[in-house]
């Protein structure tokens, strides 16, 4: 299949009129095409590299329409930083429709009943980092939204200063969020919330038509699959920053990329959004705001579903599954596979020494990877070594009780833990070298978010470590 021939269908305009707005793009000014993911294209059947034709900078820049298509913004609502905001919704992202099972919707494409004062527009440093990191969190093994395209153009767009405005094409299995079930709740509109729950078991959990309790069994399912991804995040060290229900996926993934980070030095207090002054949203909180999203959405869910029932699910299976998710991965990143009873405290006292030790997160365990025994090359990096050079005595003692080699482990290890993370001070780089209207370093950006874990000698630049000046920087909203 040719990109440019796919058919979309758009199931979501099946449902009432008040849960869209049936809104065209507002095409950007001289737009140019600056990358696309045949990764992400594949997801869609499309085999037939046609993908730098002219007419997909038309089709992201929303001049263009694939056949079947027909643009809408979705409308939801939303707690952002604990507070209920009644009405969100797209403010500048519009669908395009439905093709294989993906949602196409692009980003940056202009204002919408949803703006409320915002222009509808992205900019271009935040549109690289979204395209990039959505291709990233898929390579690291964690659900997410990607992106198939980045397009740049000469239109001004007013932030601190100006800047240019982009659009990414971003696709999702589902694009409905918490939010969109609490918009519906606080209108009363029950008979919609239930139309609306209908809409994403048959488009996320169609193995559940049919059952019994079928509304709580979904919420269950949602539970499971959020538990399932932030312990992706926490196990790879991934600050999300904007954690409102708005920007929760119903069907658990990653979506909506704004001021994230990766850890640099291992700090469970950072928080990576310079706006969240009180950390709410800080590292060591995520599982526990995830917890509360949850929480939000099974009170938005109660007209449909029992809210005891919800309560006694949500503090059930969050916890457990959260649990049992990060410790496996966490054990996969020590090479631990035999199982031994003092484990969760040896990670405990892990996270401990690399948070006194002040030593970046990846690294480590990239070193860990290879280690022999032989403590320099960790050490080295500590500022603080004393507390992680104990820690390393019992690790190697708990290692002898391991069956495979050395050697084994190392590859296992090696395979789990990687090499290249799109860290804000490399993302910057690229960002800077995009305005200057360089793109290849995006390019191989994109070449090592889609394989982290694998060598790639040539790409080795991305791997340097963050520069002290960098290190765990805060970053701004705008965007
Ligand atoms: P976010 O925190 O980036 O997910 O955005 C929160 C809400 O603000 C969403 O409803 C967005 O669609 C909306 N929004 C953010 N930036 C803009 C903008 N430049 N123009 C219009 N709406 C925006
Ligand atoms: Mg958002």
């Amino acid at each position: 299949m040719k990109f440019l021939k796919l058919k979309l269908t758009t199931p979501y305009l099946e449902l009432d009129p008040l849960f869209y707005d049936r809104v065209e793009p507002t095409p950007l000014a001289k737009p140019y095409l600056i990358s696309v993911s045949q990764n992400a294209a594949k997801l869609l059947g499309v085999k037939d590299d046609d993908l730098r034709d002219e007419l997909l900078v038309k089709i992201v820049n929303g001049s263009h329409k694939l056949e079947g298509s027909q643009t809408f913004a979705m409308c939801y609502a939303g707690h952002q930083f604990g507070y209920f905001v009644p009405r969100l919704g797209d403010g500048r992202a519009i669908n395009l429709g439905k093709v294989n099972g993906w949602n196409l919707q692009l980003k940056g494409s202009g204002q919408t009943l949803y703006s409320r004062q915002g222009d509808g527009r992205a900019v271009l440093r935040s549109s690289i980092r979204e395209y990039l990191m959505s291709e990233a969190m898929h390579g690291l093994g964690i659900a997410t939204s990607r992106a198939i395209a980045l397009i740049g153009s000469d239109t001004d767009v007013a932030r601190e200063r100006w800047e240019k405005g982009a659009i990414v094409l971003r696709l999702s299995p589902t694009w409905v969020r918490f939010g969109t079930f609490e918009y519906f709740n606080l209108k009363g509109r029950h008979e919609k919330l239930q139309a609306l729950a209908d809409y994403v078991i048959d488009e996320s959990f169609p193995h559940l038509k049919n059952a019994e309790g079928i509304y709580l069994k979904m919420y269950e399912e949602i539970i499971k699959n959020t538990a399932t991804t932030l312990a992706g995040w926490q196990s790879v060290g991934f600050n999300h920053g904007v954690m409102n229900t708005d920007n929760m996926c119903i069907d658990g993934r990653t979506i909506d990329y704004g001021p994230f980070a990766f850890l640099d030095d291992y700090d469970a207090e950072y928080i990576c959004n310079h706006t969240d002054q009180e950390g709410r949203y800080s590292f060591k909180n995520q599982p526990g705001i995830a917890h509360w999203n949850l929480a939000q959405l099974a009170k938005a869910l109660s007209p449909i579903i029992n809210y005891e029932d919800a309560q006694g699910a949500l503090d059930r299976d969050f916890g457990a599954t959260y649990e049992a998710k990060y410790l496996s991965l966490m054990f996969a990143k020590m090479g631990l596979y035999e199982s031994d009873a003092k484990d969760v405290e040896l990670l405990k006292w892990l996270l401990g020494s690399l948070q006194s030790a002040t030593i970046d997160y990846s690294a480590f365990f990239r070193k860990l990877s290879r280690y022999d025994g032989k403590r320099a090359d960790i050490l080295d990096s500590c500022v603080y070594r004393a507390e992680l050079d104990e820690w390393l005595s019992a690790y190697e003692l708990r290692l002898s009780k391991e069956k495979l080699s050395t050697q084994e482990r190392h590859t296992k290890m090696l395979a789990v833990n990687p090499k290249y993370i799109l860290k804000n001070h490399i993302l910057q780089e690229a960002i800077e070298e995009a305005k200057l209207g360089s793109f290849s370093m995006i390019e191989d950006l994109l070449q090592v978010a889609h394989a982290p874990f694998d060598e790639h000698e040539e790409l080795e630049y991305l791997s340097k470590p963050t520069p002290m000046k960098a290190k765990n920087i805060k970053l701004s909203c705008s965007s």
